[in-house]
């Protein structure tokens, strides 16, 4: 807390005191202190693929570029990595992008369940992988008015989540209906659920239930926090419903606007 006083101009008070002046700082101070962990986290996590770039090429140069299998795998293994880089920047300048804005632009109206069949057509090759079904029940004539790759790109992350964490054969079921002049929008996958306990944490950037496990599968860490502030804009909340071993149901209520 900060205390400054202040003279009120023309005050009787003039020469017998003042007034107090309490402003919260910890408020700021908490802001600060996420920056500057955001900034020691994208540090490290950008390190990583580097590293590990640097390190390929290095054992190529020192002889393994004559070894045409070893070869092939370890340039295999660079592709990935700066794919890796590649997406983490990406996640990185959406976030920053959508973290100053107060309200969204380009808003249309589109249909729900037309812009989640969009979606679903750009997850099916990875959803083949792993057989997992993507359904699509959302209801008939669900008119949003927003900005459609923003609203493709929440769905995207919580169907792209549904998909990784999920089981072989398991289902990512997207709904979507209208309750009390909100649209509401739930993405429900059949995975390996969140421990109660970390759930508070997940929409933090780079917070990770299973790290190795995770980082394994190829998130950036951000997709999450993405979705939060994407609900944010739109003045929007987020619920999660989650059984280990059973899957996980993201909630989110959006405000209809005119
Ligand atoms: P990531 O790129 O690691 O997937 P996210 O921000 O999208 O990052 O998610 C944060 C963490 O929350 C994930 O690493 C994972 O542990 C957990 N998580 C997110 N969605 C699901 C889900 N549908 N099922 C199980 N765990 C999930």
């Amino acid at each position: 807390v900060s205390t400054s006083p202040i003279r009120p101009k023309n005050s009787d008070l003039d020469n017998s005191g003042g007034i107090v002046f309490i402003q919260d700082i910890t408020k700021v101070r908490k802001l600060e202190q996420l920056r500057t962990e955001f900034v020691s986290n994208v540090t490290h996590e950008l390190k990583t693929p580097i590293t590990s770039i640097r390190g390929f090429i290095e054992t190529l140069k020192n002889g393994s570029i004559n070894n045409p299998v070893v070869a092939t795998r370890f340039l295999e293994i660079i592709d990935i990595e700066a794919e890796r880089l590649h997406e983490l920047i990406n996640d990185i300048l959406l976030l920053s992008e959508i973290e100053t804005k107060m309200k969204d632009t380009n808003l249309e109206s589109f249909d729900l369940k037309i812009m989640v069949d969009d979606v679903f057509k750009v997850m099916e090759n990875i959803a083949k992988e792993k057989s997992i079904s993507l359904i699509n029940e959302v209801k008939d004539e669900i008119f949003m008015k927003a900005n459609i790759n923003r609203m493709k790109q929440l769905v995207m992350n919580l169907v792209d989540n549904g998909i990784k964490y999920n089981r072989q054969n398991g289902t990512v079921l997207v709904d979507g209906h209208r309750e009390e002049g909100k649209v509401v929008i739930s993405v429900k996958d059949t995975g390996i659920g969140i421990p109660q306990a970390h759930i508070p944490r997940i929409f933090e950037r780079f917070y990770r239930v299973d790290r190795g496990r995770s980082r394994g599968m190829g998130g950036t860490g951000l997709g999450l926090s993405i979705v939060k502030h994407i609900v944010n804009l739109y003045n929007g909340d987020i619920k999660v419903n989650s059984i280990v071993g059973e899957g996980t149901e993201f909630i989110i209520k959006i405000p209809h606007q005119e």
